[in-house]
């Protein structure tokens, strides 16, 4: 069993923020900036892609509403919400999570996104292929 699914299962304890019938929010251990949460179902789905698509939707009042909380308890000046999926996007624990991660004017957190050149054509060509493939 994997150790988010421990964590709701009480097998681990944890820092709770929220639960409902299918979700469950605690504390990171690794507290990047305080206050930063995981937002996790409760049920074991590997990552974003195989989570079931209701739950996706469901997620993002949950994510909002402990962002709000957040941010009237620790005076955050704005968040990162942030989902890693698979290993190489930097996913250490593989049962699909939300991050939430309170900014605060020099913290430190960093995220950068590098820049890459493609030509006009490159791109419409990309952009043609992804929306006929959903
Ligand atoms: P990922 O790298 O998969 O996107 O994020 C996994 C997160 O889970 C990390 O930020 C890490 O600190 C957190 N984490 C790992 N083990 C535990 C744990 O046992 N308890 C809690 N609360 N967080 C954990
Ligand atoms: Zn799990």
């Amino acid at each position: 069993m994997c150790i988010f699914c421990k964590i709701v299962n009480g097998e681990i304890p944890s820092y709770k923020v929220y639960e409902d019938e299918n979700f469950l929010a605690f504390l990171d251990i690794s507290q990047t900036t305080k206050g930063h949460t995981l937002v996790v179902p409760k049920r074991h789905y590997d990552n974003l892609l195989s989570l079931e698509s209701d739950l996706a939707s469901q997620i993002f009042p949950i994510v909002q509403k402990i962002a709000l909380s957040i941010k009237e308890i620790t005076k955050a000046e704005g968040f990162n919400i942030l989902n890693n999926c698979g290993e190489v996007a930097g996913q250490s624990v593989m049962h699909f999570h939300i991050h939430i991660i309170p900014r605060y004017a020099n913290d430190s957190f960093n995220i950068q996104f590098s820049s890459n050149s493609f030509t006009n054509e490159e791109l419409n060509d990309l952009a043609e292929k992804i929306k006929n493939t959903l």
